[in-house]
């Protein structure tokens, strides 16, 4: 019973079942026929080359049908049988398996998925080992910081006055808004943070963010402008998500502009979105870098930004966000010391949408 599991005895039992057919069938009708216009008389002759004939033609038909279907098996049993092995080793890890593309239709396709399959596992595997030596890295500086404090203490070598504490401090609070950026992150990119759309004005928004980033703004000595058209510009999205990406970007242009430099939040529709662009006077972005700057732990001067508190993830989790709401967020900059402006882009919501959800 186990052989009719297989495929290839299927397929020539099928093949000889063809055959059978035929020659039963080509035995039966030649009986009829010869009963009906044959002489009797030379009937046992006319039966004689009937059968030698049929014995011919049913052994010609079994050895060709044989042939073919094991031709055939062959060339759908040897793809698949490379699927399983080439699975079995991409289970393994070896995510750099392909398997060759097979020249029949059905096959190609099968080959072609599976090709394609690999290459995601290999590039999701890739990043897996990025962000790890990533996070290896950024966890090594703040955790250096802290160790030669504590060395330093120990040997007597720092005293353990406030301004040690609190320098340690510094490194500790460095390694809990990592570790609260990429919790953050993880849940963002997994899709489970919820987001809840409604209808608000970008425009409060914006000036209750500049009220609460003021004291850092006044500290900085720099100025900061709300541009906005008069009455409110309405946004269909998350009021707390858009709050929370805004704070990225201005804290951002807060932090690469130099004292008595100018911030401004310029804020506009059209008919079916809203951009709100924060706009800075600070130390700039390379053309070149700008493509990579919404890519996880991507800085374009490391030891500036990690010496200001800077985990090089907020624009990647900021993207997220904008992008969960239905939006995106660009960036631009004229070049090195030119000044950049970050643009939140959103759909637009409008005033019978929020009669609507006021009245509910
Ligand atoms: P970080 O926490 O390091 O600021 P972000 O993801 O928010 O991380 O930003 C990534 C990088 O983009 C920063 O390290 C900085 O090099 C650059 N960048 C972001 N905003 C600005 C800006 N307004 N002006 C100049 N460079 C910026």
């Amino acid at each position: 019973m186990g052989l009719w599991r297989q495929l290839r005895w299927r397929i020539i039992a099928a093949q000889m079942l063809v055959v059978l057919v035929g020659v039963v069938t080509l035995i039966v009708t030649a009986d009829i026929l010869a009963a009906r216009t044959v002489d009797p008389a030379l009937l046992p002759a006319f039966e004689k080359a009937v059968i030698q004939a049929l014995v011919v033609a049913a052994l010609a038909a079994t050895f060709v049908g044989l042939g073919a279907s094991l031709l055939l098996a062959r060339e759908i049993l040897r793809p698949l049988r490379q699927l399983a092995v080439s699975s079995r080793r991409i289970a393994n890890g070896h995510y750099d398996e392909r398997i060759p593309v097979p020249a029949s239709d059905e096959l190609r396709d099968v080959a072609q998925s599976f090709n394609q399959m690999a290459e995601a596992l290999a590039r999701i595997e890739q990043q897996r080992v990025t962000l790890i030596g990533n996070v290896a890295h950024e966890l090594r500086t703040p955790l250096a910081g802290l160790e030669g404090y504590l060395e330093g203490l120990l040997d007597g070598v720092l005293p353990g006055d406030p301004e040690t504490i609190s320098a340690m401090q510094h490194e500790v609070r460095r390694l809990r808004r990592l570790v609260d950026d990429l919790q953050h992150l993880s849940r963002v990119e997994a899709g489970q943070v919820t987001i809840q759309s409604q209808v608000f004005d970008v425009v409060a928004l914006a000036q209750r963010i500049v009220a609460q980033l003021q004291p850092q703004i006044i500290e900085r000595r720099l100025d900061m402008v709300v541009e906005a058209p008069d009455g409110a510009v309405l946004a269909y999205a998350d009021p707390d998500r858009t709050a929370q990406v805004l704070v990225n970007l201005v804290g951002n242009a807060i932090r690469y502009t130099p004292e008595d430099g100018c911030i401004t939040l310029r804020i506009c529709s059209d008919t079916t979105h809203i951009q709100v662009a924060v706009e800075d006077t600070g130390i700039g972005i390379p053309a070149e870098a700008l493509p990579y700057l919404f890519e996880r732990f991507y800085r374009v001067d490391p030891s500036r930004s990690r010496a200001s508190g800077g985990s090089g993830i907020g624009l990647t989790i900021a993207r997220h966000l904008a992008r969960a709401m239905g939006g995106d967020i660009t960036a631009a900059s004229p070049g090195i010391g030119k000044g950049s402006t970050f643009t939140l882009i959103l759909p637009r919501g409008t005033d019978d949408e929020r009669g609507e959800r006021d009245a509910s």
